[in-house]
């Protein structure tokens, strides 16, 4: 029996993870569950699945869900949240919320010695190389839930002491691949929020369309497999059936496959190492006669580009990448910026926020901070760069 606190259990990744749990109850038993603001559905799932923990980030919520659960622990705060993580009964931590938030939690598991099924991308875009030399000093594993990273992780078991040439993470292009930056200027939220092959939160599907999302998993994965930006590539397959490929030195790939569901890597990651037996739907070759890869539009969609940028210049880049991008995929969802604008305001972000080379855990969350505030405040007098694009 396993026990797993999960953050952000409310959420796309912490609901699919519920499901898993649910479905191996002889083998998972869930410790801990927190969510932001979702209380009816906290409530519920606390309800059902009866941890020692439950913590509403959000403290308006905090009276409604003590009095919901009486005999469970309730806690509100981001210091619960890092409680939550450390729990002492809990073996593995998945970090299913969203955003830089995941931050000190994650760290805070780490520093009590438990491994992490890391959803959560943007911990290791903003302080990847903190967050991975904490888990190698104490002995924890970082294994990753998100499918581009989880296939690779798969191509990489029983290659420990083969170097890697190269990686290629599939994208699935989005809601508009092939779409110009003149088409691209006025597509809708609602067109954005449709992604064709997989169902998420809202910010990571705007990530998708805008290929933020891939720039954050490009930069997500230098720190999971300790390789150099050159050494990662990005191939769009519109099918979303090839996951991610890595290629050996001696010229032979390694690629993962399946369908598209979420519920797979979140399936690796609770039983790594072993594999258990899921009923989820098969693959049928003779559904998929063709498979296509192409290369990304970087030109079209700039965060791509602005994203291997920021791993390139290192430091504190792309934690600024990071923050200016949460509020960005905010102004857009609130209708206070258009999709290209996104990229104008990141750009603008990284040109002006000072650059510190080598930040200490500090520096990372004032440049947060600070970024958010920049950026927020670029949004607000609508001041964005539209010429002079260098990316
Ligand atoms: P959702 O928006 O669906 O869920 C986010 C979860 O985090 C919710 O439980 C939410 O609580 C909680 N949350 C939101 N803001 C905060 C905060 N400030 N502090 C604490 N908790 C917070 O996101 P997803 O499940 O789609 O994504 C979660 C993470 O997984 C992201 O980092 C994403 O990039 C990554 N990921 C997601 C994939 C997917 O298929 N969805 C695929 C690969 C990676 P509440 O509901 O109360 O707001
Ligand atoms: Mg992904």
């Amino acid at each position: 029996m396993k026990n797993i606190s999960i953050l952000g259990a409310t959420g796309s990744i912490g609901t699919q993870a519920l499901e898993v749990v649910e479905a191996h109850a002889d083998l998972y038993r869930v410790c801990a569950l927190t969510a932001h603001s979702n209380a009816k559905l906290l409530i519920s799932q606390a309800q059902k699945f009866k941890p020692d923990l439950v913590v509403i980030g959000d403290d308006q919520y905090y009276a409604e869900v003590k009095a919901a659960l009486p005999g469970i622990k309730v806690l509100t705060g981001q210091q619960a949240l890092c409680e939550a993580a450390a729990l002492p009964q809990a073996e593995l931590v998945l970090t299913a919320l969203v955003g830089a938030a995941g931050l000190q939690p994650t760290i805070s598991a780490i520093e009590a010695g438990k491994d992490i099924a890391l959803a959560n991308k943007e911990t290791l875009v903003v302080a990847g190389d903190i967050v991975t030399q904490l888990a190698e000093q104490h002995g924890v594993k970082i294994i990753p839930v998100d499918s581009e990273h989880s296939a690779i992780y798969q191509c990489l078991v029983g290659e420990e002491v083969n170097p890697v040439e190269k990686i290629y993470l599939t994208a699935s292009g989005g809601p508009f691949r092939g779409k110009d930056r003149e088409a691209l200027a006025g597509v809708t939220k609602a067109a954005a929020l449709k992604h064709p092959n997989w169902t998420m939160g809202a910010k990571i599907t705007i990530d998708s369309a805008s290929l933020m999302n891939k720039g954050l998993e490009v930069i997500e994965a230098r720190w999971l497999f300790g390789l150099d930006p050159d050494q990662i590539d990005v191939i769009v397959h519109p099918q979303s059936i090839v996951h991610s490929l890595v290629q050996f030195t001696d010229g032979s790939i390694k690629a993962q496959m399946g369908l598209p569901d979420m519920k797979l890597p979140i399936h690796y990651a609770l039983a790594y190492p072993g594999r258990i037996t899921s009923s989820y739907e098969r693959f049928n070759f003779m559904d998929y006669p063709e498979f296509t890869f192409s290369k990304p539009d970087m030109h079209t969609f700039r965060n791509l580009q602005l994203a291997y940028h920021a791993l390139r210049k290192g430091g504190n880049m792309p934690c600024i990448i990071n923050a200016a991008n949460e509020v960005v995929v905010n102004a857009f969802l609130n209708d206070q910026i258009g999709f290209l604008q996104m990229s104008d305001v990141i750009e603008r972000c990284m040109e002006d926020i000072p650059f510190i080379e080598k930040p200490s855990l500090d520096n990372y969350l004032e440049t947060d901070s600070y970024t958010r505030i920049f950026a927020g405040d670029l949004v607000t007098k609508q001041a964005f760069l539209t010429q002079n694009i260098k990316y």
